[in-house]
């Protein structure tokens, strides 16, 4: 018995420390709260044996090194948790014996990072991460750079509020690839992706990151009474709230709530592992208390995990633009989290090799982050007589010899002229945030490719009509259709085409920056690693890569062909304007104007510092709208959010 627990101790600590300091968990959550409750089941009977270093006695997370140190005024807890209808009925039971009429609030349990946001006089001071409750990291430059956390709140008041700070689906989605893609290991869920984030040292990548915020409570002393006037207030005051929460009278509502969002789970456009379930009443709360670890009037709901068996039939390997390998495995079919997943990926050589992964072997797939479907371990006792997994060693494309470096846990080809790579770089140089040519994706891009037609991107500007009609399946409308937005195309402002190249490190965010400053890509091209590095918001990696890409032979002759071709090489873009009319506010266009272009009118909104973003929500302060606004203007109307004309715009 105490061996077990002198185990289980040191295992789920360690895991702590991967989870909440690493941000690279090694087991899944399901794992972790399983020897988790096989400790407080020993500990519950064997109480003189609980071990001072026990984690069911300490709020999770540690403090890391390159951050400042923060002692919360108000400590921050962790939260007890429900795994069935059962313990939920207890949790019940425990606050109704006390308080037989209390009512409760149920919140969606956002898997991201607890903050704490202490403001003075309506200023942010302080932003810091719970750490081990106590004490936390100081991250308040990092945290100013979310964009809906409030720098300054409409009154002068002293407060300290509490959330989670989270990356999106989206977001997630899109930093991995990039990272798959720099050959760097990816986020394991968006719940590390947002940690990982938030210690960042350098603030510019947090901004890139597209983290957002719900905040849910007030550490501070507050007027509210219950915990719903408490959302409300937070609301007026600024902060971005959850509106997705229930009220419940007793644990049967409770649960018809957590089964309601358990059914649209999927759809929601950030991840949940659970629901928070809270008395209403904050004096009852009060009057209840905390044990060492957690309020006595909260606990979480946890989903239950949606992890399963399936079989690993064989793997492919395929080549990305930058010549990065990614091994993905085909599966025996499984239903999980709402879709039927048979193919998961494997990451990387290194995951491969750690975890052992073998061809025929069964496996526990499970949805990362609810998102990509991944392979977690070996089931071990179901292995048979299967061979160590061949790793490939000549590209899966053009079969010359793949490169696997020390500083990477990628496979790379490294020959310029693979036909994968070239077919992904055409691919991402027409993509919306590059030169955004509408039509030109996966499948003509392979046709192109393979009739000899394309060989770079500088080609895609010598492509004629005909030629594309002489492709199979095109037809006159599409071929003029495509061909005109390859023409359209050259007027791009320049960071659209220096993205669209795809060199290593330097995404659309650097490359406005980088534009911003050089103003061409010629004078990019001649700068020196120094000029760049001392660009804000830019690094020594982002010039190393920029300087040994300009030096190639190949690519000034790129670039003199696309020049010829009359693609613009000079950034026309707006510069960021800091202190004009609009800065600082989201405006949405909608609807047709009678005397401004679209493009004009966004160009004016920019120039007086507005960001012009395409749909309605809550953080939009202001739409344009013309005539024959439809669903955009009704979203606004319904938001309250202001709304201005044509004639508005041109008078400013
Ligand atoms: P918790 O699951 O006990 O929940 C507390 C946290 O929930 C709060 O700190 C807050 O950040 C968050 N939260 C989200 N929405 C909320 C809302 N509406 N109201 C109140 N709080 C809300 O978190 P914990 O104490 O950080 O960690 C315990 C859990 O972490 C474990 O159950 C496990 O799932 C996971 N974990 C996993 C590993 C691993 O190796 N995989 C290791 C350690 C911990």
């Amino acid at each position: 018995m105490k061996t077990r627990i002198n185990e289980l101790v040191e295992l789920l600590n360690r895991y702590a420390d991967e989870y909440y300091r690493l941000d690279s968990p090694s087991v899944s959550d399901a794992d972790y709260d399983r020897l988790y409750r096989e400790l407080v089941d020993l500990e519950t009977a064997h109480p003189e044996l609980i071990l001072p270093n026990s984690p069911t006695h300490r709020v999770g997370g540690k403090i890391l090194d390159g951050f400042e140190k923060y002692t919360h005024i108000y400590p921050l807890y962790s939260l007890q948790d429900a795994f069935s209808l059962e313990e939920l009925q207890t949790f019940d039971e425990r606050v109704r014996k006390e308080f037989p009429h209390a009512t409760y609030i149920c919140e969606l349990k956002i898997d991201g990072l607890s903050i704490s946001l202490t403001y003075e006089a309506g200023r942010l001071v302080v932003g810091a991460t719970r750490g081990d409750g106590n004490v936390g990291e100081n991250i308040t430059e990092n945290l100013k750079r979310v964009k809906d956390i409030p720098l300054t709140l409409p009154e002068p008041l002293d407060i300290t509020v509490r959330g989670e700070c989270y990356m999106p689906k989206a977001s997630f989605e899109r930093v991995n690839l990039e990272r798959q893609e720099k050959g760097e290991a990816e986020f394991a869920n968006p719940r590390n992706a947002a940690a990982g984030t938030l210690r960042q040292l350098d603030t510019g990548v947090v901004a890139q990151r597209g983290l957002s915020t719900f905040l849910y409570q007030e550490a501070s002393p507050t007027d509210a009474s219950s915990q719903s006037q408490v959302l409300a207030e937070l609301d007026r005051l600024g902060f971005t709230t959850n509106h997705d929460y229930a009220l419940a009278d007793s644990i049967s509502e409770v649960w018809n709530f957590i089964e309601s969002i358990a059914a649209k789970r999927n759809e929601l456009p950030y991840e949940i592992d659970g629901i928070v379930i809270k008395v209403n009443d904050l004096a009852i709360q009060e009057e209840l208390g905390f044990t060492v670890k957690a309020p006595r009037w909260a606990v979480a709901y946890k989903f239950p995990a949606e992890e399963k068996e399936a079989e690993i039939l064989s793997v492919d390997w395929t080549v990305g633009r930058t010549g990065v390998v990614t091994p993905t495995a085909n599966l025996t079919p499984v239903q999980l989290a709402g879709t039927t997943v048979s193919r998961a990926t494997l990451h990387n050589v290194d995951y491969i090799a750690e975890k052992d992964i073998r061809i025929g072997d069964t496996v526990i797939v499970y949805k990362a982050g609810d998102i990509i479907p991944a392979v977690l371990r070996v089931v071990e006792e179901k292995r048979d007589q299967q061979e160590v997994m061949p790793i490939p060693v000549d590209c899966p494309s053009c079969a010359s010899p793949l490169m696997h470096y020390e500083d990477e846990v990628a496979l790379r080809c490294i020959n310029p002229h693979c036909p994968s790579q070239i077919m992904n770089r055409l691919e991402h140089f027409a993509s919306r945030d590059a030169m955004n040519i509408a039509g030109l994706g996966t499948s003509i891009v392979e046709k192109l490719f393979k009739a000899g037609l394309v060989k770079d991107v500088a080609d895609i500007y010598q492509i004629t009509v005909d030629d594309l009609l002489k492709l199979e399946g095109i037809k006159e409308k599409s071929a003029a259709k495509l061909y005109q937005a390859i023409q359209t195309s050259k007027e791009n402002s320049a960071e659209k085409l220096l993205f669209g190249l795809g060199i290593r490190h330097v995404g659309s965010k650097a490359s406005k920056i980088l534009l911003e400053k050089f103003v061409s890509l010629e004078n990019l091209a001649r700068a020196s690693a120094e000029d760049i590095a001392q660009i804000e918001g830019l690094g020594r990696v982002i010039a190393k890569s920029l300087v040994s890409y300009f030096a190639s032979q190949g690519v000034q002759e790129l670039l003199a062909e696309l020049k010829s071709a009359g693609v613009n090489l000079v950034y026309t873009g707006q510069v960021a304007v800091e202190d004009g009319l609009l800065s600082g506010m989201t405006v949405v266009l909608t609807g047709k104007l009678e005397r401004l272009k679209r493009s004009e009118a966004k160009a004016k909104l920019e120039s007086l510092g507005a960001n012009v973003a395409g749909s309605v929500s809550k953080k939009t302060n202001l739409v344009v709208a013309g005539s024959d606004a439809g669903s955009k203007l009704t979203k606004a109307q319904e938001l309250g959010i202001e709304v201005k004309d044509e004639a508005w715009l041109e008078s400013l």
